[in-house]
């Protein structure tokens, strides 16, 4: 190694990116990082970028490793690529009478916003300044460009803290009578230089050692806690290092020709293509971003600068064709000339995630698989994400509590009890479970950690493109920021909204797509999918995945939504459900606690025309798709009063009836009620006398319901529905159970088309959830015409854990420990329950080739399982009506990934 090593390249060096790195796009970024990477790719392809090279994330890495040194000849290849920069810009770095200035910056292979350090007009020193200002003649500028590189060096190299700092500016900003530090006179701001070095003594005058110490700090920077704290919430890898790029610096303040700004190709919210941002005239980078001054928007640039904003807008659209990607963008204006600092993939709320995909393929930069992929399924999720209900935000807009607008950067419907900072916010959401809205003043890459815990976030200041409209858009948060009418007071922890004082801990609801604020805590909904792009994208997902689509549903309306979300059937009808109904419930207890044939009889001729009409409303909802219904499955201690309900209910009686009134009806039904639920009471109810064993034991039972199935089909067919039940029954662990409940339950099926008078297509099948059927599953297949695994129980019984508890116990120390990665009950467990899956899936087709198999478990709506799912060949997942959208989607991708 050593002296052979490339550890520098200049922008302009870099041929090809994708040519380097073993070809990969995704190799250059690795080493140069996403800005680097981007600066020379910028720069080949002919956009104007400052001159500038980038010192890789190898040395960054090597730097690190062994305990902060440069490695052998890094330095000496910057000093090389330095001169060349010189070469090209035709000034000289620490020369007073030709100063070229350059920027050091932070730069990973994903973008880490503000996570990492940056330090701008390097190369200034007294020296320089005298020269510069002899050389360009604007002093102002001069002084205020070197008391910002001694301030950032300051905080940024040295570690001190900023207030002081701000201290002396504000000093000044009172002494002058000015509000904005950049209009304080050339002589204060000398004064202000002096003061600031006297406050940073270890300032270097000699430029190479700026140099040197800012890339080390960037170098450092990359296991700051901050950066730290952000891959752990972004999930990037600790090991990748962070490159550095050294680049001449341009200047937006040398007056009114001169100007900076940040702007996104489309708007990041909407997803609309139109250029989205802000810009200031006469300001340095880093005004638009901390939002310190009222920013402009680019609409704004196209009045007064727009041969600027052509030319802007040409390259914006030349960079999105080039990366086929909407581009966040950053670019000076130095005397009339626009510069592009920084071009990046943008960061997009969901909505325009999904809009952006779907025009980019329509506009033929990409293909519509590509589109699928470029969409994740949690932003699908977002579509669903809660918004006010329209009762709830008149109400509020009438008694007036809406108390505040502003720019809705991060759409979506928050509520939560106000907390002022991050750490705060954090305790109250994980530690007491608390609903919380993050109210700052504006939010800084340590407040992440508060971000992500709380439900919304709020802040006074900032733009668009603010720290806490970015973050709050990664991470799918609703925010509203630059509410100017919140006046926060830390000390008291409140905040006045136009006379009104609202306390931490006080409720707020926010509403990031519009960006207002409420008092109180409003109501909300879950909106409708009836986004254009989206029913495009998904119709295109359609095209592209091979496993259905189903969903879980009970009632017909439940159906209905899950039809209009694209299901292609219903995967699991729990019919145990509609006996819960308090109109039926005292009827289910009748059948099961009489001990009279004929009473049970009775009552289970009572339920048979209501769940008739259940099933009938179902198929006329799928009409012409399948519906799988199964037949009862809990112990039927669950329909029956608590034990503990009845023998305190008993005990008053008792009293009563001692006291001499007459209660003796009552009694003696209770009694009777206590006994039943006494015999059927079991130690582990969810492995005993539940599914099967229940329509073994009770067989009139399930005989009414299939009476029910097929009387339903058979009456819906008559009127023209084109009807396909599934009778399904659960927990079968041995093929005997089926032989006999199966034997019995199709010949009822018959008997009833018989009667009817017609021929319904309709299937005998039964879930997978028990270890041993999925073993059997070749035997269990004779009988089973389809499968449906049932991976809450399978996981369960897999796994021995108890499903019911298991989640408020140990296995929630098991997670945080490490023994499972990953919580069973959400993503399948591949090598236990997957495997068992797999075994079932080859063992019953080869039994009965072509035999449908599906997952109805909750498992049906997870990216990840349904992953499993596609690898594993079933036919369909079925999944809650409202997740039916992202399994489409998730089950494309699978399709395109695997293909
Ligand atoms: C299952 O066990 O996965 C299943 C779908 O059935 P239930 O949740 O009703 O037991
Ligand atoms: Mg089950």
């Amino acid at each position: 190694m050593g002296n052979e090593r490339k550890w520098v390249y200049g922008f302009d060096e870099v041929e090809d990116a994708e040519a380097y790195v073993g070809g990969s796009w995704d190799g250059v970024r690795g080493l140069m990082g996403g800005k680097g990477a981007n600066l020379a790719e910028m720069t080949r392809v002919g956009v104007p970028v400052p001159p500038g090279f980038t010192v890789t994330t190898e040395a960054c890495n090597a730097y690190l490793e062994v305990g902060e040194q440069f490695p052998a000849d890094m330095w000496e290849q910057t000093l090389g690529a330095l001169q060349h920069v010189e070469k090209q810009t035709g000034k000289t770095f620490g020369d007073a009478s030709n100063p070229l200035l350059v920027s050091c910056r932070s730069g990973a292979k994903f973008s880490m916003p503000g996570m990492m350090d940056t330090v701008l007009n390097i190369g200034l020193n007294d020296e320089v300044a005298i020269g510069m200002v002899k050389l360009i003649g604007d002093e102002r500028f001069v002084y205020d460009s070197y008391r910002r590189l001694v301030q950032m060096f300051a905080t940024v190299v040295l570690g001190l803290e900023t207030e002081p700092f701000e201290e002396v500016l504000s000093e000044y900003r009172k002494k002058y009578g000015v509000d904005n530090d950049a209009v304080l006179p050339p002589a204060a701001l000398k004064e202000v230089v002096e003061r600031f070095k006297s406050l940073a003594p270890g300032f270097p005058q000699e430029p190479i050692d700026q140099l040197r110490l800012a890339t080390e700090a960037v170098f450092k920077s990359w296991n700051g806690k901050r950066a730290f704290d952000y891959r752990n919430a972004a999930k990037i890898a600790h090991d990748l290092g962070t490159a550095v790029n050294i680049q001449t610096m341009v200047f937006g303040n040398m007056g009114t020709d001169s100007a900076t700004g940040v702007a996104m190709t489309r708007d990041a919210t909407t997803g609309v293509d139109h250029i989205e941002g802000d810009f200031l005239i006469n300001a340095q980078g880093e005004d638009v971003v901390a939002g310190t001054r009222p920013t402009k928007a680019m609409d704004d640039m196209a009045v007064e600068m727009p041969e600027l904003y052509g030319e802007f807008r040409t390259i914006a659209k030349n960079l999105e064709n080039h990366y086929r990607e909407m581009q966040d963008m950053e670019f000076t204006v130095e005397r009339g000339k626009l510069w592009i600092l920084q071009t990046r993939d943008g960061k997009r709320t969901a909505q325009a995630a999904v809009r952006i995909a779907v025009d980019l393929a329509d506009e033929g930069l990409i293909t519509k698989e590509q589109a699928v992929m470029k969409v994740t399924p949690d932003q699908v999720d977002f579509f669903l994400h809660p918004q006010f209900s329209v009762e709830a935000k008149k109400a509020a807009v009438e008694s007036g509590s809406q108390i505040a607008v502003g720019l809705n950067v991060s759409p979506g419907a928050a509520v939560g009890v106000v907390a002022f900072d991050a750490d705060l916010a954090e305790k109250w959401a994980k530690d007491d479970g608390k609903k919380v809205i993050m109210v700052r003043p504006e939010t800084k890459p340590d407040d992440v950690h508060g971000m992500l815990a709380a439900q919304g976030i709020l802040t006074k200041l900032g733009g668009r493109t603010s720290h806490a409209a970015l973050v709050a858009r990664q991470f799918g948060k609703p925010a509203v920021v630059g509410v100017a009418a919140l006046d926060i007071d830390m000390v008291n922890r409140q905040m006045t909204v136009d006379g009104k004082v609202i306390k931490e801990g006080d409720w707020l609801s926010i509403d990031g797509t519009i960006g207002e604020v409420f008092l109180g805590s409003l109501d909300t909904v879950v909106p409708d999918l009836s986004d254009p792009w989206l029913k495009k994208l998904l119709g295109w997902a359609d095209e592209f995945r091979t496993l259905g689509v189903w969903a879980n549903a009970d009632y017909p309306l439940d159906a209905e939504r899950a039809r209009e979300n694209g299901a292609e059937g219903i995967g699991l009808c729990r019919t145990e459900h509609m006996f819960f109904e308090p109109e039926r419930i005292p009827v289910v207890q009748k059948m099961i606690t009489t001990e009279s044939d004929e009473e049970r009889r009775k009552a289970l001729d009572t339920l048979l025309p209501l769940q008739r009409e259940d099933f009938a409303g179902l198929f006329r909802a799928m009409d012409g798709l399948p519906v799988i219904i199964r037949l009862i499955d809990p112990p039927l201690h669950e329909f029956l009063p608590a034990f503990e309900d009845l023998t305190a209910e008993l005990a008053d009686l008792r009293i009563k009836a001692a006291a001499g009134e007459d209660v003796a009806g009552e009694l003696n039904e209770t009694e009777v009620m206590l006994g039943r639920v006494k015999a059927l009471h079991e130690a582990n109810p969810m492995l005993g006398t539940r599914g099967v064993r229940l329509g073994i034991m009770m067989p009139d039972l399930t005989k009414m319901q299939v009476r029910a199935i097929i009387e339903a089909a058979c009456t819906v067919a008559k009127e023209g529905v084109d009807v396909h039940p599934e009778v399904m029954i659960p927990l079968t662990s041995h093929v005997n159970e089926l032989k006999r409940q199966q034997t019995v339950l199709e010949a009822e099926a018959k008997v009833v088309m018989e009667e009817q008078g017609v021929e319904v297509d309709y299937k005998f099948g039964t879930m997978i959830e028990i270890p041993r059927a999925a073993i059997t599953a070749g035997e269990i297949a004779e009988y089973a015409q389809f499968f449906s695994f049932g991976t809450n129980d399978l996981t369960q019984t897999t796994f021995g854990i108890s499903r019911d508890d298991a989640e408020s116990g140990f296995l929630i120390d098991y997670l945080r420990e490490g023994i499972l990665t990953e919580n069973p009950f959400a993503s399948i467990d591949e090598p236990g329950v997957g495997r068992l899956m797999k075994w079932a899936v080859e063992e019953g087709r080869a039994t009965r080739p072509g035999l449908e198999v599906g997952i109805c478990g909750e498992h049906g709506g997870d990216p990840k399982s349904i992953d499993l799912c596609h690898r594993l060949g079933l036919n369909y997942v079925s999944c809650s009506p409202f997740r039916v959208p992202i399994a489409r989607l998730a089950a494309a991708q699978s399709a395109i990934t695997h293909k």
